[in-house]
């Protein structure tokens, strides 16, 4: 049997990330993909990436035919598309081609060193004592089932978190999500006979009845703005219809003129773990990293960078663990609480509130809330980061001015919604040091979203509740 250090399942932005960033410390490294090699990176995604996940991670950025184009940074619109509020970013961000992206990330990983088998699709641990000591994959051309040892299994298998779903009971990992919190979502690759009206930024366009608890998206996807990532992604756990026909309701609606001739050059639909992290992704030999952990904006569900930044942590706690010869839940848990209490874990949780915020309005009061200035584009993207945006009186004021116009249910909700984005990060930053504290923090943990989910329920138009559709 094939021994290695580390094997890492999926070869996704996580996995390619992580197996690059430890491969100058660590000899042996193993990457399974179901996919075929040269399809690697193929994945139905919105394909933007914000520039300062690089600076954090030191990470190689796309070059070359990976990037389509530069971005500076994101427009939101309420329903009319009237008010728009910009997400400043002091480094923009990209817009890639993902498969050309992600076969960039494999041949920076092969020219390291690691070893990458495709059409691999890994289906359980080899556990003993309770310790994962490798992995059990199905080779899908030969049909036969493999088995390899080694110190460490990561899962970076995306959504399905394919081996995190067999780990045993006493690594207390948590399995279950909410349907409420997974966002399942269309996208398309697009060639429109007019150009997208600015292609320096991406655009976000929320509006309840084509994106019912999320946002339809258009992106830039080249320099003319000629062709474009163009996609939707709705609240589940609710019955609606499905995204890919709400999206083309949307370009015969709402663009009829950029949108709806369109040549649709690559579409696809698929799902978003999109809430707070897994309060315990790490076991005996065992860690997820990006999807699989839950690595996301909950407010935008940008996953890759923060799969970048796990991958990062991860790194740093593998190497130590190879050099200690210590593979066990209580080593790992290093990177699981420093993840947790990172700028990117206490900000994931923040905004995972946030985000119940927003699919508890319709996208008529997320136009509010923009065209009276309630919250202002520098504070959109202060509050991403701190937790007061706004002065007492000034608050007050803009409160009171809302509240006279009709907005009394948004205005308290943000107040809400202020106050639990405070103690959700209070709360994140105690996160355990140790496995035997979890429990404690779990049952907190649950009651505080309980709370926040009870009170904020989810916003439906009436026209799509318990419509019949099946599109
Ligand atoms: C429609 C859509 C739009 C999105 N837009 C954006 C965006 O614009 N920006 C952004 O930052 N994020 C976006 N996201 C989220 C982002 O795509 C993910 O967060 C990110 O890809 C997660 O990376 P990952 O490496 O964890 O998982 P993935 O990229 O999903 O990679 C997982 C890999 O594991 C492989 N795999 C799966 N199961 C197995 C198995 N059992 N054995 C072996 N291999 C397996 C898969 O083939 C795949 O290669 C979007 C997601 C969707 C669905």
């Amino acid at each position: 049997m094939d021994e290695y250090d580390v094997v890492i399942a999926g070869a996704g932005t996580a996995g390619l990330s992580l197996a690059y960033l430890i491969a100058d410390r660590v000899d042996n490294i193993l990457v399974i993909d179901k996919r075929p090699i040269d399809n690697i990176g193929d994945k139905i995604c919105g394909d933007a990436i914000a520039e300062h996940h690089y600076i954090e991670t030191n990470l190689p950025r796309p070059r070359g035919t990976s990037l389509r184009k530069k971005v500076e940074g994101i427009y939101l619109y309420g329903t009319s598309m009237e008010y728009k509020a910009r997400i400043v970013s002091s480094y923009g961000g990209y817009v890639v081609d993902r498969h050309k992206y992600g076969q960039q990330l494999l041949n920076e990983a092969l020219a390291k060193g690691v070893e990458v088998r495709g059409r691999s699709q890994a289906i359980n641990f080899m556990l003993e004592d309770g310790y994962s000591v490798g992995v059990v994959y199905r080779d899908l051309d030969e049909d036969r089932v493999v088995k390899v040892r080694s110190k460490i299994v990561v899962d970076a298998t995306g959504y399905t978190a394919s081996l995190l779903m067999k780990a045993p009971e006493s690594w207390m990992i948590e399995k279950n999500i909410e349907k409420r919190d997974i966002i399942p979502a269309y996208r398309e690759v697009v060639e429109i006979r007019r150009p997208l009206w600015d292609v320096e930024n991406l655009h976000l366009h929320f509006h309840s009845r084509y994106a019912p608890g999320g946002y339809v998206w258009l992106f830039p996807w080249s320099k003319d703005g000629r062709l474009i990532n163009f996609g939707n992604g709705i609240v589940g756990g609710v019955s609606l219809p499905k995204p890919k026909y709400l999206l083309q309701l949307y370009s015969e609606e709402i663009m009829p003129e950029l949108l709806s001739d369109r040549k649709i050059i690559k579409s696809g639909q698929w799902v978003i773990p999109n809430r707070r992290p897994r309060h315990v992704f790490v076991g005996n030999g065992f860690l997820a990293v990006g999807d699989s952990a839950i690595m996301i904006d909950p407010a935008t569900a940008e996953g890759i960078g923060y799969g970048m930044y796990g991958a990062y942590l991860a790194s740093k706690t593998i190497i130590e663990a190879i050099e200690a010869g210590d593979y066990s839940q209580e080593f790992l848990w290093k990177y699981q609480r420093n993840y947790m209490t990172s700028p990117y874990g206490l900000r994931q949780a923040r905004l995972d509130v946030f985000r119940i915020m927003l699919q508890a309005h319709s996208s008529d009061d997320i136009e509010f809330v923009i065209r009276n200035g309630i919250l202002r584009e520098a504070e959109i993207s202060k509050a991403r980061d701190e937790d007061d945006v706004l002065s007492g009186v000034e608050k007050f004021m803009r409160a009171f001015k809302a509240i006279m116009k009709g907005g009394v249910k948004i205005i308290k909700n943000l107040n809400y919604t202020l106050k639990m984005m405070r103690r959700v990060k209070e709360l994140y930053q105690r996160y355990p040091d140790s496995p035997a504290g979890i429990r404690e923090w779990v049952l907190e943990e649950e009651a505080l979203f309980r709370e926040i989910k009870n009170r904020m329920g989810i916003h439906v138009p009436d026209y799509w509740r318990n419509v019949k559709l099946n599109r």
